[in-house]
């Protein structure tokens, strides 16, 4: 997994996912930061239209237009279904920039809906989720999926040789079933997620906005304890990322990373600290 995230509540959120070539939210600042790095990317997954998530649009847009790169590459844009924001911005778009070299394609979402990433024997896809947001502006987060098979569970006690002669005879359909994995999954905005929507994930990106809960005025963001609550009950596999936290709390990363670190979760727990720009191996 390579991932660069940068997130500061209120001011900006994106998180570049680099093996698909994927922008999870698209806030100020995204394209002065990536520089030329911006022509790779295929595909961005807007989680809503609130200003912090989607101000580097207009940016981004207009650089893939005009700095040194590839000028004909398309660029996809998927968003909420019904998001007003994001709506108006489209138009705004189409307005204002008729002289776009490549094609810009804006694409609704509902939960549930996939969009394909690669094909061949483990194809990978996204699929939307819902979240709770605010009310008014829909939000969905992302789950990037890879469709993965092993032995059946009745056959996974035997002997190496048996299972080749059983593939040489033809039956592997029948010793063999496919699921799916989610690599990594990004929430948004939201409070706590519904942990069936990412279990089994490799990584969760649940944003935590408030460390004491007295601090949350409205119930519209999640706390840090019960992004990680999140992450246990969905059965987090390697790692848990904390974004989108308040920059009230940036002198205090270190205590609450201390504090974290005193619950020994199974995942290991990183908190982006609002404002750096962190690369994740
Ligand atoms: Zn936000
Ligand atoms: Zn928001």
């Amino acid at each position: 997994m390579k991932a660069i995230v940068f997130s500061k509540a209120l001011y900006s959120t994106w998180v570049y996912y680099s093996p698909d070539r994927i922008l999870f939210d698209c806030g100020e600042g995204i394209s002065t930061l990536l520089e030329n790095k911006v022509f790779a990317i295929k595909h961005v997954f807007i989680s809503h239209g609130h200003a912090d998530h989607i101000s580097g649009l207009m940016g981004l847009i207009n650089i893939r237009n005009n700095a040194m790169g590839d000028h004909e590459k398309e660029l996809r844009v998927y968003y909420p279904a019904g998001s007003f924001f994001v709506s108006e911005l489209i138009t705004y778009f189409a307005r204002t920039n008729r002289n776009l070299q490549y094609e810009l394609e804006w694409i609704p979402l509902q939960p549930g809906d996939r969009v394909p990433l690669l094909p061949g024997r483990h194809p990978r896809y996204v699929e939307a989720f819902a979240t709770v947001h605010t009310r008014g502006e829909p939000s969905l987060g992302y789950n990037v999926c890879e469709v993965r098979h092993r032995l059946k569970p009745e056959y996974r006690e035997l002997p190496q040789e048996e299972i080749v002669a059983m593939v040489r005879a033809g039956k592997k359909g029948e010793i063999s079933e496919t699921y799916t994995q989610y690599l990594f999954s990004y929430g948004g905005d939201s409070v706590p997620i519904n942990p069936d929507l990412v279990r089994g994930t490799e990584v969760l990106l649940h944003e935590a906005t408030f460390v004491d809960d007295a601090d949350r005025k409205e119930y519209k963001h999640s706390t840090v304890w019960e992004a990680i609550e999140v992450a246990k009950k969905a059965e987090v596999q390697k790692e848990l990322i904390l974004f989108h936290l308040s920059s009230r709390y940036q002198w205090e990363i270190d205590k609450l990373e201390a504090r974290i670190a005193e619950l020994n979760t199974p995942f290991r727990v990183r908190i982006i600290p609002p404002g750096e720009i962190v690369e994740i191996e």
